[in-house]
Parts: structure tokens; C-alpha cells; sequence
């Protein structure tokens, strides 16, 4: 199909008071981002909406995929470009028209003219256009109200564009208009759903996944990285931070009482994604927990360990149900990674009968057993921090390293 431009709404985006220019900057750069390896296209933008001018036609229907996962988009209408004789356009609005018509179909003419010296005013060519329809496809009927067939056609200073179609966006506000927030990301199906809904609020996300080798296999951490590269493909590249956690959880396995180790992990893993977001600059902790899911997310559990700390944790899953987050995991195409049978540092030193309602007297107890600011020192001491780029998988990455050794 060929695709000359693309013509983005903006939605929610298009609320915005004073700020609307802002916004409307960060989605620009998140766009141009998005097909940043492609062929170049042209931006322009106006308050209420945005066009993408693309040089290469072949190209199109890839952009026009990218450009549905890019946040801040309520609709997307491809549309093609048509030099600007009248005759040209009637032959090109009849053609579209005839391609598009099935039997009972009804349709409208939808001029807009922004060149104002064109010699017809915009009642004069839904007329002439409409006229062109019905005499190449002789069953359309015009219907001004609801019509089943649309057909938009734009007369600018360089050209005529012309579309039919009305694809949906990702909705949401741009990534990078709401802060940052620190992901918890492990290898599992909810983690990666939750970046994605912060993401879809405009949250830049950077992703902290706690490593545990040797208990815990490279393909573990390879997955891990995977679904960053996953989500990335909604908002620009992540940062992925790899904290190694063997030590911490050898020593919660020797110093406390089983009952209390999931909890105590927890608070750990929560304290020192709370230091790394505090020097990344990062303004929230993101989970994938959900509301009775498991031992660890009862309320009196995330009372225990959210105890550690004041700064705002968000759920974006709280008050979901496993299988709608299952349904968003295959749609955001994270649920075949997440389920791949890799163990992550939870489950190998998961106690057989965790506490569901743990107390935080007891956690703080419990914890004058373990030296805190030592191992979290080394943990922070060790980290490793790389980007994951939208659509990256380690074995592509590995393969390049080995490729640039040989
Ligand atoms: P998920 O599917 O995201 O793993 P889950 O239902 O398996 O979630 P838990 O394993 O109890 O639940 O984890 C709860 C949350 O704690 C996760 O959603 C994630 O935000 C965080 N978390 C768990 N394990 C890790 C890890 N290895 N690294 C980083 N965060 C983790
Ligand atoms: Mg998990």
C-alpha cells in the first residue's frame, strides 16, 4: 500500500492546558525515535494534530506499525499524496472509492482546504468528488451521516492527500512527560505489563532486575533483558540495571527464620531499588505486584515491606486479575518470553510456607541479624548497567560481539 504521509490525533494529549507544547515537543522526538533507523521522514505539527511526511512509500505500512505502539497517539489515517489538478484527484477519489466498495456501502466526501486559493470552495469538491464516485462505482451512495466508507481529502499549497482509513493508537501521554520511574522487573509475566502501563503515562522507565548467579542461570538474566527490549518498544530504549543478589539471599537463608525470608527479600530488593532510583533521579518505585496474587502481596505483606520506605510504590496491576494481565502480556507480545521456564532469583529460594500476614516488628528484628548497609553495599558496588534497545534480544547482541571479535 502507499503510504505518502501519515496524519496522527492526539487525544488525551490534546486536554492540555498551557503544557500542550511540551507535550506535543516530547511526542515529536518519540515518533521521530521510534523510525530513527529508517528512511527520514518530516515532522509538523500543529495543537491538535501531527503529520508525518514519509519520503520513502515502501516504507509506510512499517511506520505506520511503529507509530501505533508510540504512546501520546489517539489515531493514525495513512494517507496518499496527489498532485493538485482537479482532474487528478477525481480520478484518484474514484479509484480509492472503487477499491473500496462492497455491495449496500455507503460514503462521504470530506474536504478540507487549507490552500484558500484553490478555485472551488469545499462544498463545490465534495460535490465534484462525490459526482466522480458514484459515476465510477455507480451502486455508492452518498451518506452524510455515518457512512460506512469516509474518504478525506486535503488540499494543501503542495498537494492533495487523500485517506480513508482511521487505524487506533496506543492512546496514553507521551513517554517522558510524567517523570521517570524505577521498574522492578523480573523474568515473570507481570513485571513487563506493569512498565508497560507506567510507560502509557508518560513515565520514562528504567528497568532493576535482581540476578542471583550461580543459583540463577544467564538465560535467566538473558530474559530478562529480552522483555526490556520488549517494553522498549513502547517507549525508546531502557536502561537495564543488574543487581547481583546471591549474597544477600545466602545470608537471609542462614540468618532468618523461614517463615520471614520472602519478606525479608522483599525489603531488601525494595531498599536497594530505592537507592539506585534515588541516584538515578528517578521519582517512583513501579512493581508488577497484584492484590492476593501470592503470599508476598497480600496487604499486610506489602505493609511489611513497603515499610522500608516512603517513596511512592506503584502497582499499576493492584486490582487486576491474572488472566487480564495475561491478555495485556500477549498483547504487548511479553507473555512467550516471560514464560519460558527460567527460574529467577525468587523462586530458587522460595520458602515452602512464607508468612501471608508478616509483621514489620518482627522484619525489623529478624533483620539486626544481617549486616544491611555491608551487603547492600556490595550489591550497589556491583552493578551492572547497560541500554536495551526496542526489539533487541541478547543472542542478536551476543552474536554481534562474537561477529566483531571474528
Ligand atoms: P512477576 O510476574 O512480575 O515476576 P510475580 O507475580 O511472579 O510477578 P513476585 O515474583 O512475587 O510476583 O514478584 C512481585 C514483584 O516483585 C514483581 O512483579 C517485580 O516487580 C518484583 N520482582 C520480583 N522478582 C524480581 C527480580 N528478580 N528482579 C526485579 N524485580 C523483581
Ligand atoms: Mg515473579
Amino acid at each position: 500500500m502507499q503510504i505518502d504521509e501519515i496524519l496522527i490525533r492526539y487525544g488525551e494529549l490534546s486536554t492540555k492546558g498551557k503544557n500542550i507544547k511540551d507535550f506535543i515537543k516530547t511526542l515529536a522526538s518519540n515518533v521521530s525515535q521510534a523510525v530513527a533507523d529508517l528512511d527520514r521522514v518530516e515532522l509538523t505539527w500543529s495543537r491538535d494534530r501531527m503529520h508525518v511526511k514519509v519520503n520513502n512509500s515502501d516504507q509506510g505500512p512499517e511506520i505506520m506499525d511503529r507509530l501505533q505502539k508510540v504512546f501520546g497517539i489517539q489515531n493514525l489515517s495513512p494517507a496518499i499524496k496527489v498532485g493538485k489538478d482537479l482532474d487528478q484527484v477525481k480520478d484518484q477519489v474514484a479509484s480509492l472509492a472503487h477499491d473500496k466498495f462492497q455491495p449496500g456501502m455507503t460514503f462521504k466526501i470530506d474536504t478540507h482546504r487549507a490552500d484558500h486559493d484553490y478555485p472551488y470552495n469545499s462544498m463545490e469538491l465534495n460535490r465534484i468528488l462525490g459526482s466522480a464516485v458514484i459515476q465510477a462505482q455507480p451502486g455508492f451512495k452518498a451518506q452524510m451521516e455515518e457512512p460506512d466508507l469516509r474518504i478525506r481529502v486535503e488540499f494543501r499549497q503542495d498537494a492533495v492527500y487523500l485517506s480513508t482509513d482511521t487505524l487506533p493508537g496506543a492512546k496514553g501521554l507521551p513517554v517522558g512527560t510524567a517523570g521517570k520511574g524505577s521498574l522492578m522487573l523480573s523474568g515473570g509475566i507481570d513485571s513487563p505489563v506493569a512498565g508497560y502501563l507506567s510507560m502509557k503515562r508518560g513515565m520514562t522507565v528504567e528497568a532493576v532486575h535482581f540476578h542471583s548467579p550461580p543459583y540463577t542461570s544467564p538465560q535467566a538474566l538473558a530474559k530478562a533483558k529480552d522483555l526490556a527490549g520488549k517494553i522498549a518498544k513502547f517507549g525508546g530504549p531502557v536502561t537495564f540495571i543488574e543487581v547481583p543478589f546471591a549474597h544477600i539471599q545466602e545470608a537471609i537463608k542462614e540468618h532468618i527464620p523461614e517463615g520471614y525470608t520472602m519478606t525479608i527479600t522483599r525489603r531488601m530488593m525494595l531498599r536497594l531499588t530505592d537507592r539506585i532510583r534515588q541516584d538515578r533521579g528517578s521519582q517512583a518505585i513501579i512493581t508488577g505486584e497484584s492484590l492476593g496474587q501470592v503470599a508476598s502481596q497480600t496487604l499486610e505483606s506489602m505493609q511489611a515491606i513497603n515499610a522500608v520506605t516512603t517513596t511512592p510504590v506503584l502497582r499499576p496491576l493492584v486490582a487486576m486479575d491474572k488472566n487480564e494481565i495475561i491478555d495485556l502480556s500477549r498483547v504487548i507480545d511479553t507473555y512467550d518470553l516471560a514464560t519460558l521456564p527460567y527460574e529467577d532469583c525468587c523462586t530458587i529460594f522460595a520458602p515452602t510456607k512464607p508468612k501471608t500476614k508478616p509483621k514489620v516488628d518482627n522484619a525489623i528484628r529478624y533483620e539486626q541479624a544481617l549486616d544491611i548497609e555491608d551487603l547492600m553495599d556490595q550489591a550497589l558496588a556491583s552493578l551492572k548497567i547497560e541500554t536495551i534497545y526496542p526489539g533487541q534480544l541478547v543472542e542478536d547482541q551476543e552474536k554481534e560481539e562474537f561477529d566483531s571479535i571474528l
